[in-house]
Protein backbone atom coordinates (compact mmCIF):
# COMPACT_ATOMS: atom_id res chain seq x y z
CA UNK A 1 0.00 0.00 0.00
CA UNK A 2 1.51 3.57 -0.20
CA UNK A 3 0.68 6.78 1.02
CA UNK A 4 1.35 10.06 -0.54
CA UNK A 5 1.22 12.92 1.81
CA UNK A 6 1.24 16.82 0.49
CA UNK A 7 2.65 19.43 2.74
CA UNK A 8 5.80 19.28 4.81
CA UNK A 9 4.71 21.16 8.10
CA UNK A 10 2.41 20.41 11.25
CA UNK A 11 0.10 18.22 8.79
CA UNK A 12 1.90 16.37 6.57
CA UNK A 13 5.48 16.02 8.73
CA UNK A 14 2.53 14.39 11.73
CA UNK A 15 1.00 12.33 9.42
CA UNK A 16 3.98 10.85 8.50
CA UNK A 17 4.98 10.28 11.76
CA UNK A 18 1.63 8.97 13.18
CA UNK A 19 0.85 6.75 9.72
CA UNK A 20 4.88 5.13 10.31
CA UNK A 21 3.84 4.48 14.20
CA UNK A 22 0.70 2.38 13.32
CA UNK A 23 2.03 0.71 9.74
CA UNK A 24 5.29 -1.02 9.54
CA UNK A 25 7.60 -0.55 6.37
CA UNK A 26 6.31 -3.78 4.80
CA UNK A 27 2.48 -3.18 5.02
CA UNK A 28 2.94 0.78 3.77
CA UNK A 29 5.18 2.69 1.92
CA UNK A 30 4.94 6.82 2.81
CA UNK A 31 6.01 9.38 0.34
CA UNK A 32 5.67 13.06 1.81
CA UNK A 33 6.12 15.81 -1.24
CA UNK A 34 7.04 19.15 0.00
CA UNK A 35 7.66 22.08 -1.73
CA UNK A 36 9.93 23.68 0.98
CA UNK A 37 12.41 21.08 2.37
CA UNK A 38 12.76 22.71 6.01
CA UNK A 39 10.21 22.37 8.79
CA UNK A 40 9.87 26.02 9.81
CA UNK A 41 8.48 26.12 13.14
CA UNK A 42 5.38 28.77 12.48
CA UNK A 43 4.04 29.80 15.81
CA UNK A 44 7.64 31.49 16.28
CA UNK A 45 7.68 33.69 13.22
CA UNK A 46 6.44 36.42 15.63
CA UNK A 47 9.92 36.24 17.13
CA UNK A 48 11.85 36.00 14.15
CA UNK A 49 10.17 39.49 12.83
CA UNK A 50 11.06 40.78 16.52
CA UNK A 51 14.67 39.62 15.64
CA UNK A 52 14.60 37.47 19.31
CA UNK A 53 14.80 34.30 16.95
CA UNK A 54 16.58 33.31 13.88
CA UNK A 55 15.52 31.25 11.00
CA UNK A 56 18.07 27.92 11.77
CA UNK A 57 16.89 28.29 15.40
CA UNK A 58 13.57 27.29 14.19
CA UNK A 59 13.56 25.24 11.43
CA UNK A 60 15.48 21.59 10.08
CA UNK A 61 15.73 20.12 7.16
CA UNK A 62 13.47 17.12 6.66
CA UNK A 63 15.61 14.71 5.12
CA UNK A 64 17.20 12.80 7.59
CA UNK A 65 14.04 12.63 10.06
CA UNK A 66 12.04 11.57 7.15
CA UNK A 67 14.62 8.66 5.99
CA UNK A 68 15.36 7.81 9.26
CA UNK A 69 11.36 6.64 9.76
CA UNK A 70 11.85 5.34 6.03
CA UNK A 71 9.37 7.63 4.83
CA UNK A 72 10.37 8.76 1.11
CA UNK A 73 10.90 12.10 0.88
CA UNK A 74 10.14 14.13 -2.64
CA UNK A 75 11.08 18.31 -2.83
CA UNK A 76 8.45 19.18 -5.64
CA UNK A 77 5.69 21.43 -5.95
CA UNK A 78 2.15 19.31 -6.68
CA UNK A 79 0.76 21.32 -9.22
CA UNK A 80 -2.67 19.42 -9.64
CA UNK A 81 -4.47 16.30 -8.00
CA UNK A 82 -6.62 13.87 -9.85
CA UNK A 83 -8.88 12.57 -6.95
CA UNK A 84 -10.17 10.13 -10.01
CA UNK A 85 -7.38 8.67 -11.18
CA UNK A 86 -5.60 8.65 -7.63
CA UNK A 87 -2.73 10.22 -8.70
CA UNK A 88 -0.60 13.68 -7.98
CA UNK A 89 1.36 16.04 -10.87
CA UNK A 90 4.30 17.89 -9.35
CA UNK A 91 6.76 19.93 -11.63
CA UNK A 92 8.77 16.89 -11.15
CA UNK A 93 7.08 13.80 -11.80
CA UNK A 94 3.73 12.33 -11.28
CA UNK A 95 2.89 9.61 -7.98
CA UNK A 96 0.18 7.56 -8.05
CA UNK A 97 -1.22 6.16 -4.08
CA UNK A 98 -4.12 4.36 -2.51
CA UNK A 99 -4.42 6.82 0.09
CA UNK A 100 -3.65 10.60 -0.16
CA UNK A 101 -3.65 13.55 2.85
CA UNK A 102 -3.53 16.65 1.99
CA UNK A 103 -1.44 19.15 4.48
CA UNK A 104 -1.29 21.92 2.10
CA UNK A 105 -2.11 25.03 4.54
CA UNK A 106 -3.36 28.31 2.92
CA UNK A 107 -2.93 30.60 0.69
CA UNK A 108 -2.99 34.30 1.64
CA UNK A 109 -6.45 35.87 0.32
CA UNK A 110 -4.53 39.37 -0.27
CA UNK A 111 -6.52 40.14 -2.99
CA UNK A 112 -9.72 40.89 -0.86
CA UNK A 113 -8.51 43.84 0.47
CA UNK A 114 -6.53 46.91 -1.86
CA UNK A 115 -2.75 46.56 -0.10
CA UNK A 116 -2.88 43.72 1.97
CA UNK A 117 1.27 42.73 1.47
CA UNK A 118 4.16 42.31 1.85
CA UNK A 119 4.62 40.95 -1.99
CA UNK A 120 1.18 42.33 -3.45
CA UNK A 121 0.83 45.70 -1.48
CA UNK A 122 2.04 48.00 1.14
CA UNK A 123 0.99 45.95 4.22
CA UNK A 124 3.14 43.76 6.23
CA UNK A 125 2.37 39.98 7.22
CA UNK A 126 3.58 37.20 9.22
CA UNK A 127 1.74 34.50 8.12
CA UNK A 128 4.74 32.78 6.52
CA UNK A 129 8.80 32.73 6.88
CA UNK A 130 9.54 35.40 4.14
CA UNK A 131 6.54 37.76 5.08
CA UNK A 132 7.66 37.53 8.51
CA UNK A 133 11.43 38.34 7.78
CA UNK A 134 10.24 40.87 5.13
CA UNK A 135 8.53 42.42 7.93
CA UNK A 136 11.44 41.94 10.07
CA UNK A 137 13.58 44.09 7.79
CA UNK A 138 10.59 46.66 7.71
CA UNK A 139 10.00 46.58 11.33
CA UNK A 140 13.82 47.68 11.55
CA UNK A 141 13.72 50.36 9.07
CA UNK A 142 10.05 51.68 10.93
CA UNK A 143 12.23 51.74 14.54
CA UNK A 144 14.40 54.42 13.01
CA UNK A 145 11.86 56.61 11.96
CA UNK A 146 8.75 56.17 13.98
CA UNK A 147 5.16 57.22 14.10
CA UNK A 148 1.64 55.54 14.23
CA UNK A 149 1.09 52.02 13.34
CA UNK A 150 -1.71 50.00 12.57
CA UNK A 151 -2.02 46.16 13.67
CA UNK A 152 -4.59 43.86 12.96
CA UNK A 153 -6.80 41.46 11.13
CA UNK A 154 -8.66 41.68 7.29
CA UNK A 155 -12.50 41.07 7.45
CA UNK A 156 -13.01 36.85 6.80
CA UNK A 157 -9.15 36.32 8.65
CA UNK A 158 -9.26 32.93 10.65
CA UNK A 159 -5.63 33.23 12.06
CA UNK A 160 -6.08 36.07 14.26
CA UNK A 161 -3.84 35.25 17.64
CA UNK A 162 -1.08 36.11 16.32
CA UNK A 163 -2.00 39.61 15.42
CA UNK A 164 -2.60 40.53 19.05
CA UNK A 165 0.70 38.52 19.81
CA UNK A 166 2.74 40.85 17.22
CA UNK A 167 1.46 43.95 19.28
CA UNK A 168 1.60 43.02 22.82
CA UNK A 169 5.42 42.00 21.70
CA UNK A 170 5.71 45.27 20.03
CA UNK A 171 4.55 47.53 22.84
CA UNK A 172 6.53 45.71 25.09
CA UNK A 173 10.16 46.38 22.94
CA UNK A 174 8.79 49.86 22.46
CA UNK A 175 8.26 50.50 26.29
CA UNK A 176 11.67 48.94 26.80
CA UNK A 177 13.06 51.36 24.34
CA UNK A 178 11.23 54.50 25.96
CA UNK A 179 10.17 54.76 22.64
CA UNK A 180 6.15 53.60 23.25
CA UNK A 181 5.19 57.59 23.36
CA UNK A 182 6.44 57.92 19.41
CA UNK A 183 4.04 55.63 18.46
CA UNK A 184 0.12 55.34 18.73
CA UNK A 185 -1.18 52.15 18.07
CA UNK A 186 -4.50 51.30 16.86
CA UNK A 187 -5.85 47.18 16.49
CA UNK A 188 -8.84 46.83 14.38
CA UNK A 189 -10.22 43.41 13.93
CA UNK A 190 -13.32 42.06 12.36
CA UNK A 191 -13.95 40.22 15.52
CA UNK A 192 -17.17 41.28 17.29
CA UNK A 193 -15.50 41.83 20.59
CA UNK A 194 -11.68 40.97 21.48
CA UNK A 195 -11.01 37.62 21.89
CA UNK A 196 -13.47 36.04 20.10
CA UNK A 197 -10.53 34.44 17.57
CA UNK A 198 -12.93 32.80 15.64
CA UNK A 199 -14.37 30.75 18.28
CA UNK A 200 -16.73 32.82 20.47
CA UNK A 201 -14.27 33.88 23.15
CA UNK A 202 -12.84 31.67 25.71
CA UNK A 203 -13.54 32.28 29.36
CA UNK A 204 -12.56 35.59 30.14
CA UNK A 205 -10.43 36.41 27.36
CA UNK A 206 -12.77 39.01 26.50
CA UNK A 207 -12.65 41.06 29.83
CA UNK A 208 -9.16 39.96 30.10
CA UNK A 209 -7.48 41.70 26.56
CA UNK A 210 -9.87 44.77 26.75
CA UNK A 211 -8.16 45.41 30.76
CA UNK A 212 -5.15 45.02 28.89
CA UNK A 213 -5.62 46.97 25.65
CA UNK A 214 -6.96 50.08 28.43
CA UNK A 215 -3.45 49.75 30.61
CA UNK A 216 -0.96 49.70 27.53
CA UNK A 217 -3.01 52.59 25.41
CA UNK A 218 -3.70 51.00 22.66
CA UNK A 219 -7.17 51.60 20.84
CA UNK A 220 -9.11 49.09 19.50
CA UNK A 221 -11.94 48.91 16.90
CA UNK A 222 -14.00 45.97 16.97
CA UNK A 223 -16.40 44.84 13.68
CA UNK A 224 -13.89 46.57 10.99
CA UNK A 225 -13.82 45.93 7.80
CA UNK A 226 -10.93 47.34 6.05
CA UNK A 227 -11.41 48.83 2.67
CA UNK A 228 -7.58 49.44 1.42
CA UNK A 229 -4.24 49.56 2.96
CA UNK A 230 -2.06 52.63 1.62
CA UNK A 231 2.32 53.48 2.51
CA UNK A 232 1.14 55.67 5.30
CA UNK A 233 -3.03 55.04 5.87
CA UNK A 234 -5.11 52.23 6.49
CA UNK A 235 -8.99 52.70 5.73
CA UNK A 236 -11.63 51.36 6.86
CA UNK A 237 -15.34 50.53 5.50
CA UNK A 238 -16.72 53.12 7.43
CA UNK A 239 -14.56 56.11 6.24
CA UNK A 240 -12.48 56.09 8.94
CA UNK A 241 -8.82 57.10 8.17
CA UNK A 242 -6.06 55.62 10.47
CA UNK A 243 -2.68 57.23 9.62
CA UNK A 244 0.28 54.84 9.95
CA UNK A 245 3.70 54.42 9.16
CA UNK A 246 4.01 50.67 9.77
CA UNK A 247 0.53 48.37 9.13
CA UNK A 248 0.55 44.74 9.74
CA UNK A 249 -2.69 43.26 8.77
CA UNK A 250 -3.07 39.15 9.01
CA UNK A 251 -5.47 38.12 5.33
CA UNK A 252 -8.74 36.18 5.65
CA UNK A 253 -6.94 32.80 3.88
CA UNK A 254 -7.94 30.07 1.49
CA UNK A 255 -7.02 26.65 -0.46
CA UNK A 256 -3.41 26.54 -1.91
CA UNK A 257 -4.23 26.67 -5.94
CA UNK A 258 -2.72 22.53 -6.38
CA UNK A 259 -6.15 21.69 -4.47
CA UNK A 260 -8.53 24.90 -5.32
CA UNK A 261 -8.12 24.02 -9.04
CA UNK A 262 -8.06 20.39 -8.59
CA UNK A 263 -11.73 19.32 -10.02
CA UNK A 264 -13.89 18.02 -7.05
CA UNK A 265 -11.40 18.18 -4.30
CA UNK A 266 -12.30 21.66 -3.18
CA UNK A 267 -15.41 24.29 -1.94
CA UNK A 268 -15.07 27.51 -3.57
CA UNK A 269 -12.39 28.98 -0.84
CA UNK A 270 -10.04 25.77 -1.92
CA UNK A 271 -10.46 23.90 1.33
CA UNK A 272 -11.42 20.58 1.19
CA UNK A 273 -14.57 18.99 2.59
CA UNK A 274 -14.08 16.10 5.22
CA UNK A 275 -15.90 14.24 7.92
CA UNK A 276 -15.63 13.46 11.40
CA UNK A 277 -12.33 11.34 10.52
CA UNK A 278 -10.95 14.28 7.82
CA UNK A 279 -11.83 12.24 4.81
CA UNK A 280 -13.10 13.60 1.65
CA UNK A 281 -16.96 14.23 1.54
CA UNK A 282 -16.86 12.22 -2.08
CA UNK A 283 -13.18 10.68 -2.04
CA UNK A 284 -12.93 7.97 0.28
CA UNK A 285 -9.04 7.31 -0.16
CA UNK A 286 -8.59 11.37 0.28
CA UNK A 287 -8.15 13.34 3.65
CA UNK A 288 -7.22 16.33 4.67
CA UNK A 289 -5.28 17.67 8.23
CA UNK A 290 -5.00 21.42 9.36
CA UNK A 291 -5.38 24.58 7.98
CA UNK A 292 -6.26 22.96 4.28
CA UNK A 293 -9.50 21.70 5.89
CA UNK A 294 -12.77 23.07 5.25
CA UNK A 295 -14.91 24.27 8.49
CA UNK A 296 -17.66 26.78 9.11
CA UNK A 297 -17.60 29.73 10.97
CA UNK A 298 -18.84 29.08 14.79
CA UNK A 299 -21.21 32.01 14.66
CA UNK A 300 -22.38 34.58 12.09
CA UNK A 301 -20.71 38.00 13.25
CA UNK A 302 -21.79 41.65 11.67
CA UNK A 303 -18.13 41.36 9.73
CA UNK A 304 -16.80 37.84 8.73
CA UNK A 305 -14.65 36.18 10.94
CA UNK A 306 -13.58 32.45 9.79
CA UNK A 307 -12.70 29.57 12.05
CA UNK A 308 -9.09 29.25 12.97
CA UNK A 309 -7.37 26.11 12.37
CA UNK A 310 -3.91 26.20 15.08
CA UNK A 311 -0.84 23.62 14.60
CA UNK A 312 -2.09 22.05 17.82
CA UNK A 313 -5.50 21.21 16.00
CA UNK A 314 -3.58 20.20 12.71
CA UNK A 315 -2.19 17.55 15.00
CA UNK A 316 -4.75 16.61 16.22
CA UNK A 317 -6.36 15.89 12.56
CA UNK A 318 -3.51 14.07 10.95
CA UNK A 319 -3.47 11.85 14.15
CA UNK A 320 -7.33 10.83 13.48
CA UNK A 321 -6.78 10.89 9.92
CA UNK A 322 -3.81 8.02 10.46
CA UNK A 323 -5.59 6.23 12.54
CA UNK A 324 -8.86 6.28 9.88
CA UNK A 325 -6.77 4.70 7.21
CA UNK A 326 -5.23 2.20 9.17
CA UNK A 327 -8.80 1.53 10.66
CA UNK A 328 -9.49 1.12 6.96
CA UNK A 329 -6.45 -0.91 5.83
CA UNK A 330 -6.58 -3.63 8.89
CA UNK A 331 -10.27 -3.75 9.65
CA UNK A 332 -10.19 -2.13 12.79
CA UNK A 333 -12.61 0.46 14.73
CA UNK A 334 -13.13 4.05 13.40
CA UNK A 335 -12.24 6.87 15.68
CA UNK A 336 -12.79 10.34 16.17
CA UNK A 337 -13.29 13.02 18.91
CA UNK A 338 -13.95 16.76 18.93
CA UNK A 339 -10.85 18.97 18.32
CA UNK A 340 -9.84 21.32 21.24
CA UNK A 341 -7.55 23.89 21.12
CA UNK A 342 -4.62 24.76 23.84
CA UNK A 343 -2.40 27.67 23.24
CA UNK A 344 -0.16 30.35 24.94
CA UNK A 345 -0.73 33.89 23.46
CA UNK A 346 2.86 35.75 23.95
CA UNK A 347 2.39 39.23 25.75
CA UNK A 348 5.62 40.81 25.53
CA UNK A 349 6.18 40.62 28.87
CA UNK A 350 4.09 37.87 30.25
CA UNK A 351 1.69 35.07 28.09
CA UNK A 352 -1.56 33.83 28.53
CA UNK A 353 -2.25 30.29 28.37
CA UNK A 354 -5.84 29.41 26.76
CA UNK A 355 -7.47 26.10 26.43
CA UNK A 356 -11.20 25.55 24.79
CA UNK A 357 -12.14 22.23 25.18
CA UNK A 358 -14.07 21.33 22.69
CA UNK A 359 -13.07 24.02 19.92
CA UNK A 360 -16.74 24.83 19.41
CA UNK A 361 -19.00 25.69 22.34
CA UNK A 362 -20.73 24.98 24.73
CA UNK A 363 -17.56 23.77 26.34
CA UNK A 364 -16.39 21.32 28.78
CA UNK A 365 -13.43 23.84 29.49
CA UNK A 366 -13.04 27.17 28.85
CA UNK A 367 -10.19 28.75 30.64
CA UNK A 368 -7.59 31.78 30.34
CA UNK A 369 -4.65 32.43 32.80
CA UNK A 370 -1.75 34.73 32.48
CA UNK A 371 1.75 35.31 33.99
CA UNK A 372 5.66 34.72 33.35
CA UNK A 373 5.56 31.12 33.75
CA UNK A 374 3.16 30.82 30.40
CA UNK A 375 5.93 32.60 28.34
CA UNK A 376 8.76 30.49 29.86
CA UNK A 377 6.42 27.15 29.00
CA UNK A 378 5.77 28.75 25.45
CA UNK A 379 9.72 28.82 24.82
CA UNK A 380 10.28 25.63 26.30
CA UNK A 381 7.42 24.22 24.14
CA UNK A 382 8.76 25.46 21.08
CA UNK A 383 12.67 23.94 21.97
CA UNK A 384 10.92 20.67 23.13
CA UNK A 385 8.56 20.55 19.47
CA UNK A 386 11.60 20.84 17.23
CA UNK A 387 13.66 18.76 19.67
CA UNK A 388 11.01 16.27 19.04
CA UNK A 389 10.25 16.10 15.53
CA UNK A 390 14.05 16.48 14.94
CA UNK A 391 14.19 12.41 16.03
CA UNK A 392 10.95 11.54 14.27
CA UNK A 393 8.60 11.90 17.30
CA UNK A 394 5.05 14.09 17.61
CA UNK A 395 4.76 15.87 20.94
CA UNK A 396 1.32 14.40 22.23
CA UNK A 397 -1.62 16.70 21.69
CA UNK A 398 -2.45 16.67 25.56
CA UNK A 399 0.06 19.19 25.48
CA UNK A 400 -0.79 22.95 24.74
CA UNK A 401 1.02 24.90 22.47
C1 LIG B 1 2.40 33.82 12.95
C2 LIG B 1 1.66 32.57 13.32
C3 LIG B 1 1.65 32.16 14.65
C4 LIG B 1 0.97 30.99 15.03
N1 LIG B 1 0.96 30.61 16.35
C5 LIG B 1 0.36 29.47 16.71
C6 LIG B 1 0.40 28.99 18.07
O1 LIG B 1 0.98 29.66 18.94
N2 LIG B 1 -0.21 27.83 18.35
C7 LIG B 1 -0.84 27.07 17.41
O2 LIG B 1 -1.36 26.01 17.74
N3 LIG B 1 -0.90 27.49 16.12
C8 LIG B 1 -0.32 28.65 15.75
N4 LIG B 1 -0.36 29.06 14.44
C9 LIG B 1 -1.06 28.25 13.45
C10 LIG B 1 -0.17 27.14 12.89
O3 LIG B 1 1.06 27.66 12.45
C11 LIG B 1 -0.90 26.44 11.76
O4 LIG B 1 -2.07 25.87 12.28
C12 LIG B 1 -0.06 25.33 11.14
O5 LIG B 1 1.10 25.86 10.54
C13 LIG B 1 -0.89 24.57 10.14
O6 LIG B 1 -0.13 23.51 9.64
P1 LIG B 1 -0.43 22.89 8.20
O7 LIG B 1 0.48 21.73 8.06
O8 LIG B 1 -1.89 22.68 8.05
O9 LIG B 1 -0.08 24.05 7.16
P2 LIG B 1 1.24 24.89 6.94
O10 LIG B 1 2.03 25.03 8.18
O11 LIG B 1 0.81 26.14 6.24
O12 LIG B 1 2.10 24.03 5.92
C14 LIG B 1 1.69 23.72 4.64
C15 LIG B 1 2.83 23.00 3.96
O13 LIG B 1 2.41 22.58 2.66
C16 LIG B 1 3.39 22.92 1.71
N5 LIG B 1 2.72 23.11 0.41
C17 LIG B 1 1.72 23.99 0.14
N6 LIG B 1 1.35 23.87 -1.15
C18 LIG B 1 2.12 22.91 -1.68
C19 LIG B 1 2.23 22.35 -2.98
N7 LIG B 1 1.45 22.76 -3.98
N8 LIG B 1 3.14 21.37 -3.18
C20 LIG B 1 3.94 20.92 -2.17
N9 LIG B 1 3.89 21.43 -0.92
C21 LIG B 1 3.00 22.41 -0.69
C22 LIG B 1 4.01 24.21 2.24
O14 LIG B 1 5.27 24.43 1.68
C23 LIG B 1 4.05 23.90 3.75
O15 LIG B 1 5.21 23.19 4.08
C24 LIG B 1 0.28 30.24 14.05
C25 LIG B 1 0.28 30.67 12.70
C26 LIG B 1 0.96 31.82 12.35
C27 LIG B 1 0.96 32.27 10.91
Amino acid sequence: MRVVIVGGSFGGLTSAYELRKRLGRRDCEITLIARDRRFVFIPSLPWVTMGTRTVDQISFDLGEPLAHKDVELVHAEVTRIEPENSRVLTDAGEHSYDYLVIATGHRSANESVTGLGPFDGPGHSIMSLPEAEEASRALGAFLNNPGPMVIGCAQGASCIGPAYEFMFEIDHLLRKRKMRHQVPINFVTPEPFLGHLGIGGVGKARQFLEGEFEERDIRYHTSVALAGITESSVELANGTEFESRFSLILPPLAGVSAVAESTGLANPKGFVPVDDYYRHQQFDNVYAAGVAVAFPPVDETPVPVNFPKTGHMTEQMAAIAAGDITATVRGGERCSRPLMAECILDMGDKAARLKADPVRPPRNTAVLSDGKRWLLAKKVFERYYLWSAKRGSTVSTAWGW
